[in-house]
């Protein structure tokens, strides 16, 4: 690339975002979160994409900075929430009685009216509250506004599960977590990725999954991609695992074929498991699903 000493315009624009709200233009994904210890596939993570006219599919980190820097964020975060609880809706009246886990911008806990806006699609949608996660990620958590913390505690008190994203990237007071009304923690894919070849870092989250069943908090590991993380984070205790070796993020009409073939997964697993002794084999289990994922791979996220 020759320096010609002009920054290169960037890709979207203010106007672009504009537009995508008002002709939305947005998509949500679904990624399975399963209980590490019954396997069962038990709640979904909803993610954003962006159907651009012209640029074609972009991923959240493409526009969320973006949309952050201006008002654009509250618009996005409305058709966020009104998509992903219209989706879990649909599958509860299917019989899918999944957990929704929503990302919320820091950005948002700036708007006073937050939870009765969420409150307010919640009911619309007829979802409980107690099937509702709204993941805020650990950077914004540390600037720790009076205003964030009235909107949380106002979200708690209206039934909604809040989990703190992405834990270990930011700069959590472990002291003052202790009076936040989170009631889940995630602990971000790229220390669980280093904890299988590095120790401290093992050390690390170990002690996260500690700390976080002290405080009464639920325990997830995202970015779970390979057999031996997912074994080192139950291990390790921790209560849900999300990541490519389970599940890549899908449209949410495919959630219902993909529960199926867990379930296959499943019933075979434990045939497997009643052909080998009573007790539950993780090793031998979740080796029976890495060979089954390999042979029905879900479709690739976009
Ligand atoms: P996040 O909330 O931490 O979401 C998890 C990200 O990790 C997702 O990326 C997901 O596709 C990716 N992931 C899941 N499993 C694996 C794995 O095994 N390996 C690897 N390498 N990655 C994995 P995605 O969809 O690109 O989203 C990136 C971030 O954008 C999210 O991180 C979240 O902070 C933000 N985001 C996504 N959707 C929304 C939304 O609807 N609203 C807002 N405000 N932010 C969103
Ligand atoms: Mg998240
Ligand atoms: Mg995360």
């Amino acid at each position: 690339m020759i320096d010609n000493g002009h920054t290169p315009e960037p890709l979207i624009s203010d106007a672009d975002l504009a537009t995508g709200i008002r002709e939305n233009q947005f998509v949500m994904h679904y990624q399975p979160k399963i209980d590490t210890r019954t396997l069962e596939f038990v709640s979904v993570e909803a993610l954003v994409r962006w159907n651009h006219p012209v640029l074609g599919v972009l991923m959240p980190d493409a526009f969320i900075p973006l949309a952050e820097q201006g008002k654009h964020i509250h618009g996005i975060t409305d058709i966020v929430l009104e998509t992903a609880l219209r989706q879990s809706a649909q599958w509860r009246e299917l019989g899918l009685d999944l957990r929704m886990s929503i990302n919320i911008s820091g950005a948002s806990l700036e708007v006073p009216d937050l939870p009765e806006r969420i409150h307010d699609v919640s009911s619309v949608f007829n979802v409980p509250a107690d099937k509702i996660v709204l993941e805020v990620t650990e950077t914004w958590q540390s600037r720790d506004t009076k205003t964030a913390l009235d909107i949380l505690n106002a979200l708690s008190a209206k039934g909604f599960g809040l989990a703190l994203d992405d834990v270990g990237t930011g700069h959590s007071n472990f002291a003052k977590l202790q009076s936040m009304p989170y009631s889940e923690m995630k602990l971000d894919k790229s220390h669980i990725h280093s904890a299988t070849i590095d120790e401290d870092t093992r050390h690390f989250i170990a002690m996260c999954v500690e700390l976080g069943h002290e405080m009464g908090m639920y325990v997830v590991a995202e970015g779970i991609e390979k057999q031996e993380q997912w074994e080192m984070m139950s291990a390790m205790g921790c209560d849900e695992a999300q990541g490519f070796f389970i599940a890549r993020p899908m449209p949410g009409d495919q959630i219902p074929g993909w529960l199926k073939r867990w379930n296959t997964y499943l019933g075979l697993a434990e045939d497997h498991q009643r052909a080998s002794g009573p007790h539950v084999n993780l090793d031998e289990m979740t080796g029976t699903f890495h060979r089954l994922n390999s042979i029905f791979p879900t479709k690739l996220d976009i």
